[in-house]
């Protein structure tokens, strides 16, 4: 049961198969059981239980909300959630709980959805790996899967491997089974950088489509709420529920209609598929290109028009996101003085020095230097010159793509991330900055630019840690996007991910799975 997509679970609900609360006790025990991945920061078991209650009785008296009643979830904890804490996986915010919720939060709830928990990430969505918050790094699960076995003892304690980040705590939660999807933030590709690493499907939305009411901001003029799910067929469900304009959020736009009725079997001759000839970029792992010349092959052999395509100033992507990034960085941080919100210092001998020692104690030195280098960024002698530029940069990477859709090509194949999940003690090798520029390069373009992408789990890798490849279309086309990445998820082989963690999964040598067609889907 627990290895379902959303769309299978859901019939067995309205089957009678297993009740809500069934299914609930099944990942709450889970959630205990994988406890070692450190994916949750707060469970809510309680309501849980009272929420799943209330879907049994709807569901006994034949009136389900709709395909997600009674289905479990989980939320990264930079969204607020009424009365349940909401940490940022920050000391800063460490017994912080909000009045009400996320709008996001609220339409999944209204739905009949279940939440079992928030999740852990990086301390306030600055990062790339989940482990750089206050309550210790998320693990990757697929370390403790095939071919190893299921293992929770502390036998792989030395090599296992980082999910990808910042919402490294919402790709574990779906693909260690313990939620059927999770909501993460991106701003810089924090879904579908875990949602890679991790081997599950990973959403960011067109930027407006989704309301920011109450999600945390990083970025305002980049964040989107992210969709991670088992299937691309249910993140079409899970975008269904939660697009659409927001009084809260004066960013939101309209949805188009019917933007998330996917084709079942969406032709993909003569489409034009772009290979962006700038993400052949330094870094990129054998094993990493060879899945992206597989489906690139897999596209053309099926008759799309493949052609190399080029988006020039890619190279200045990471750079200016980083100037743009640490000065709203330094102004959205401002309001955690001590007096509104969370942690306050002991130190009162003035109210500077309560600011400064709060901030201090607060805040981890990830957070702290970003606010330094964006008030650095925002100087009245230095704002032309980094952050009006950058600004000027940022229009040049959105126009890159704009040329490019709009000589008629439909979509963009790249690679999500440069390699496969590194082990832990690798990646702490370098600061949070230089791992965020190596692992951001293929997913905060499409930030600048406000685009739609979707991260497909694509393969296993030598090491059995899953590949993912992105697409990206064009702004509001969702429905086209989505298309395409079940056409290519029905056809790459991903296993199933229940398999994978049963321990079952057999590989060939290529890394490539043996299963030509994965079941989720
Ligand atoms: N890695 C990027 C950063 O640290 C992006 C993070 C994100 O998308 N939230 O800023």
């Amino acid at each position: 049961m627990l290895g379902l997509t959303i769309r299978e679970v859901s019939r067995a609900l309205r089957e009678g198969k297993i009740s809500p609360t069934e299914l609930c006790r099944k990942c709450l025990h889970r959630i205990k059981k994988t406890q070692h991945l450190n994916a949750y920061i707060t469970v809510t078991e309680e309501l849980a239980l009272k929420q799943a209650q209330e879907a049994e009785t709807r569901l006994l008296q034949g009136k389900p909300k709709g395909p997600l009643d009674g289905i479990p979830f989980a939320v990264k904890d930079n969204f607020c959630t009424e009365n349940i804490k909401t940490t940022c996986a920050s000391r800063m915010l460490k017994d912080y709980t909000p009045p009400y919720n996320a709008t996001v939060v609220q339409k999944l709830f209204d739905q009949g959805a279940v939440l079992v928990g928030k999740t852990n990430m990086d301390e306030f969505a600055m990062g790339a790996g989940s482990t750089d918050g206050a309550f210790g790094p998320v693990r990757n699960p697929w370390s403790y899967a095939a071919p190893y076995g299921e293992k929770t003892d502390a036998a792989l304690d030395s090599n296992w491997t980082v999910t990808g980040g910042s919402s490294g705590g919402s790709a574990a939660a779906v693909a260690s089974l313990t939620s059927y999807l999770a909501l993460g933030s991106d701003t810089g590709g924090s879904t579908r950088n875990p949602g890679a690493l991790c081997g599950v499907v990973a959403l960011k939305p067109t930027y407006g489509l989704l309301s920011r009411h109450g999600l945390i901001p990083l970025v305002n003029s980049m964040d989107v709420p992210g969709i991670m799910t088992r299937s691309v067929s249910d993140a079409a469900i899970v975008l269904g529920v939660l697009q659409g304009q927001d009084v809260r959020d004066s960013t939101t736009i309209p949805a188009p209609p019917s933007l998330t009725e996917l084709s079942e079997d969406f032709d993909v001759r003569n489409i034009r598929v772009g290979i962006p000839k700038e993400y052949h970029a330094p870094g990129l792992s054998d094993e990493t290109l060879a899945q992206w010349s597989r489906v690139t092959d897999m596209f053309e052999r099926a008759g799309a028009r493949v052609e190399q395509v080029s988006l020039p100033h890619t190279q200045y992507s990471i750079v200016c996101y980083h100037v743009l990034c640490h000065a709203e960085v330094a102004s959205n941080m401002a309001r955690f003085d001590g007096l509104e919100y969370g942690h306050r210092s002991a130190v009162d001998s003035s109210t500077e020095a309560m600011y400064a020692s709060t901030r201090h104690e607060g805040f981890n030195d990830v957070v702290r230097g970003r606010i330094l280098s964006g008030n650095y960024f925002l100087l009245k002698k230095n704002y032309q010159h980094y952050f009006v530029k950058a600004q000027r940069v940022r229009r040049l990477i959105a126009d890159d793509f704009k040329r490019v859709f709009g000589s008629g090509v439909d979509i963009l194949l790249t690679p999500t991330t440069l390699t496969d999940a590194a082990c832990y003690s690798d990646f702490m090798q370098e600061d949070n900055r230089t791992r965020s520029a190596q692992e951001d390069v293929f997913t905060q373009p499409v930030n600048m630019a406000g685009l739609p992408a979707v991260s497909v789990p694509t393969a296993l890798s030598r090491r059995c840690l899953p590949i993912g490849l992105q697409l990206i279309s064009p702004a509001l086309q969702e429905k086209k996007l989505l298309s395409i990445a079940k056409w290519m998820e029905q056809r790459v082989g991903f296993p199933s991910i229940s398999d994978c963690v049963d321990g079952k999964e057999s590989r060939t040598d290529t890394g490539v799975t043996k299963r030509e067609q994965t079941s989720a889907g």
